[in-house]
């Protein structure tokens, strides 16, 4: 099945014209599966042992940056072995994109910290925040979805998490509930999911149409408005999707800023590849706060998948 025209029209709009091919390739090509150590279980050390021990050839992700340490890839024919493996259902090891890995590493939680993971299930970034923190402070995961709320829980309780206070809510009430109360925020946004396109799978683009986008971008909105009010002074929140439209990117970023961009600053992201774009200026009529040009739009590849970070800190 071909990717939606109207996606690959706007997306001609969205990224780099010379790189619109490369990218519209991902689309077609199995990903390389990339996985990292539960700290909360085992070491990098002890997993390569496992590993090794299991005939499981892997490679370390190596960007030269202490974060990737732990962090393996192999070729979509060993996933198989990997999931059969004693460390895989021992949670000593968990499946995850590259991209979805950089986002706990750029909140950066710290010990002792109150964090709060606003939209959690299934729960791969609530682990490694938790992992960063050391089992330690107090971790809120909100979840809405009742099935996903148990998925989350019972992966949490697999993977080793003890800090963690899971709850069955709606993200968007936190705020007013919980005001100023946390360091740092995730909110890794429901979104239309983009960036997932398989065209072996066509699911994974069934549901999208750009209504939807739209509906997806209010929601995103209210949320982001929660998150801030959850914010402690000080405190920094991070905005993620894995969608490329700038309706659930830049818009709700803007959305916030014109609400309370007095309080807030963007803080500038650097990573450890150049695949990556700086964020719209403009998107139809919508013209962004320059502020928003420190987030970021990872383009895919064929080990990691687009993704669009923003981070921000309350003054
Ligand atoms: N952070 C997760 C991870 O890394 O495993 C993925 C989160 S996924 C992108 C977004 C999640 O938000 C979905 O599980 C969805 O059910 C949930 N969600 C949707 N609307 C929500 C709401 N109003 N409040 C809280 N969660 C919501």
């Amino acid at each position: 099945m071909s990717l939606p025209e109207a996606f690959t029209q706007r997306l001609e709009q969205i990224v780099p014209r010379e790189q619109l091919e490369t990218i519209l390739r991902t689309f077609d090509t199995p990903k390389q599966v990339t996985f990292r150590v539960n700290t909360l279980k085992s070491t990098p050390q002890e997993l390569e042992l496992e590993l090794e021990t299991a005939q499981i050839s892997y490679e370390r992700v190596g960007w030269k940056t202490q974060f990737m340490e732990g962090v393996y890839r192999i070729s979509p024919e060993d996933k198989l072995r990997l999931t059969s493996s004693d460390a895989f259902y021992g949670g000593r090891l968990y499946i995850q994109n590259l991209a979805s890995m950089i986002a706990p590493w750029i909140l950066a939680p710290q010990p002792e910290e109150t964090v709060l993971d606003l939209a959690a299930a299934p729960g791969g970034k609530t682990l490694m925040l938790a992992g960063m923190m050391e089992n330690t402070g107090w971790l809120s995961a909100v979840e809405l979805s009742r099935e996903r709320f148990f998925r989350l829980r019972d992966n949490l309780t697999a993977q080793g998490v003890t800090n963690a206070h899971t709850y069955m809510t709606d993200g968007r009430s936190v705020g007013k509930k919980c005001p100023e109360m946390f360091d740092r925020i995730l909110l890794d946004a429901p979104c239309s999911s983009e960036a997932r396109f398989k065209t072996h799978d066509p699911k994974s683009m069934s549901f999208w149409t750009i209504h939807k986008v739209k509906e997806t971008s209010k929601l995103q909105r209210r949320l982001l408005l929660s998150a801030y009010d959850a914010l402690k002074s000080g405190g920094k929140l991070l905005y993620c999707t894995c969608s490329f439209s700038p309706e659930e990117n830049e818009s709700p970023i803007q959305h916030l800023l014109e609400r309370h961009g007095d309080r807030l600053n963007t803080l500038p992201l650097t990573l450890p590849f150049d695949n990556v774009q700086k964020p719209l200026e403009r998107w139809g009529k919508e013209v962004f706060d320059a502020r928003i040009q420190n987030g970021v739009r990872i383009l895919p590849t064929d080990t990691i998948d687009g993704f669009f970070l923003c981070l921000l800190e309350k003054n």
